[in-house]
């Protein structure tokens, strides 16, 4: 079909919620994706922090493959052996004694909002529900989770929202003092901020963050929906910090492509969740659960890949620093941790992500001006290189 029939039933026929390039990708291998006019493209966006294996690693393509012969789908009522094995490589590798699986990031924030204010009934004297998250955070678009996001232009036309939510600062551990009262419950908090402009926590803010929850009993939720699963060099960003969460969700790397979420927790606070109390369709899904499975098996397979994460990251700060020095005046800043890099630029992105799109790089732009790199886990010197060079030449035009 000619593109502008397909981009014409696109509108026609697609709810309008997204504003899209008008290209159709069609074919993806690696760092590459192919659009139907046959034009290649390196992505250093992947799907938003999700292909953390690159397009259609043959490890996870064969593990689907497999399991689509074997079982795509059965009821929760019964065991399956995928979401077991997942569940338990999941335990072993993290904080976490308990996993719920659910299908998305927003879904995975509303089992733990659901589970924090289920084990405050319980277990925490007085009524304490009310969550804390941060001004710029982001949770996701359903009713409680994007009451949770502290950004306004999310919540317009929506209102009313979910009660029960309080915003602070990021990095402002006075702010959140403050605003612990006795009816506060959790705080939740992603360790960096990615939609709101790849935001680091300040060195000691998680740490004292998790202090204060431990002073008043409250749970710490860390959302790792866009960190978790290697994109911040560690297995799970928290690793960084020298803290541990209550609860973490999980959702974006997690399936290598495929759509999962979870949301896990210690045994002490799973505890709050007993049959009826929450549940999923498709959460747990054998076949999600086999692409999980192969993408997390592939990522720890001698911690190669973390290691290649971390290097990756140093590499391209080194050169969006160099971009910054040429171009002082559009430049302001740039920053990261592993592959979830931000560069913030002095004007709106959409002309430069355009322009690198035109030469066949696609990069992200998020929080208006910041360029934001969420490249697959595998990326390459050469495949930085490339970008580094297109995105020297488009700065250099602009002014
Ligand atoms: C993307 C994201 C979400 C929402 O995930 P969906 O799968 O789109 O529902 C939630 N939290 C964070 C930190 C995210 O980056």
């Amino acid at each position: 079909m000619e593109i502008k029939k397909v981009l014409e039933e696109s509108s026609h026929y697609i709810m309008n919620t997204y504003d899209r390039f008008p290209v159709v990708l069609r074919k993806g291998r690696g760092m590459h994706v192919w659009s139907s006019d046959g034009k290649e493209y390196l992505d250093f966006v992947g799907g938003i922090a999700v292909n953390i294996l690159g397009h259609c690693h043959p490890k996870v393509v064969v593990a689907l493959q497999k399991q689509a012969q074997r079982l795509i789908h059965v009821s929760n009522l019964y065991h399956n052996e995928p979401q077991i094995k997942l569940a338990k490589l999941l335990v072993e590798h993290s904080f976490a004694e308990k996993v719920f699986f659910c299908n998305s990031g927003a879904e995975a924030n509303e089992a733990a909002i659901k589970l924090a204010r289920k084990y405050a009934k319980e277990n925490m004297s007085g009524n304490r529900f009310e969550i804390i998250t941060a001004l710029n955070s982001f949770h996701g678009r359903t009713l409680a989770t994007l009451t949770a996001t502290g950004q306004k232009k999310f919540q317009q036309g929506f209102e009313p929202l979910v009660p029960g939510f309080r915003y602070v600062e990021f990095n402002d551990i006075d702010a959140l003092k403050k605003t612990i009262t006795g009816e506060t419950c959790a705080v939740m908090l992603e360790p960096v901020q990615g939609e709101g402009g790849v935001r680091l926590p300040s060195h000691d803010y998680l740490r004292r963050v998790m202090e204060e929850c431990d002073k008043h009993g409250l749970l710490l939720i860390l959302d790792e929906v866009q960190t978790g699963m290697g994109r911040a060099g560690k297995l799970f960003a928290y690793e960084n910090f020298g803290v541990v969460p209550d609860i973490m969700t999980l959702a974006k790397g997690l399936g290598g492509g495929f759509p999962i979420g979870a949301m896990l927790a210690t045994n002490k606070v799973s505890a709050a969740f007993q049959p009826g109390n929450h549940a999923s369709t498709f959460g747990g899904n054998p076949l999600a659960c086999a692409a999980a499975i192969a993408t997390m098996e592939t990522l720890l397979e001698d911690g190669f890949i973390l290691d290649q994460c971390r290097r990756m990251g140093e590499y391209l700060l080194k050169g969006l620093n160099e971009l910054k020095k040429e171009h002082p005046s559009v430049i302001t800043d740039v920053r990261g941790i592993g592959l979830l890099v931000g560069m913030e630029l002095t004007r709106e992105c959409t002309t430069i992500v355009k322009a690198c799109m035109d030469r066949g790089v696609i990069i992200n732009c998020t929080a208006g001006n910041v360029l934001r790199f969420t490249p697959p886990l595998i990326v390459q010197e050469k495949d930085f290189d490339h970008m580094l060079d297109i995105l020297d030449d488009i700065l250099g035009r602009l002014s």
